[in-house]
């Protein structure tokens, strides 16, 4: 499927683009960027972070 209203814009907007579970902030240029997946209940979970310093200090939900 072609988006004919999308330019070649490879940026990520920043309201699509996934945000940090610890400090809250927008991932869009984060060369650290960590992201975790895990399964529950059937279903695929993920969450982003920064880097490993808020990896590490994230405990969950
Ligand atoms: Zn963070």
């Amino acid at each position: 499927m072609v988006d004919p209203t999308s330019d070649l814009n490879e940026d990520i907007a920043a309201e699509d683009a996934p945000t940090c579970q610890t400090c809250g902030s927008v991932l869009t240029d984060h060369p650290e960027h960590r992201v975790i997946t895990w399964v529950e209940d059937d279903q695929v979970h993920s969450a982003h972070f920064c880097n490993d310093s808020c990896r590490m200090d994230w405990d969950g939900e």
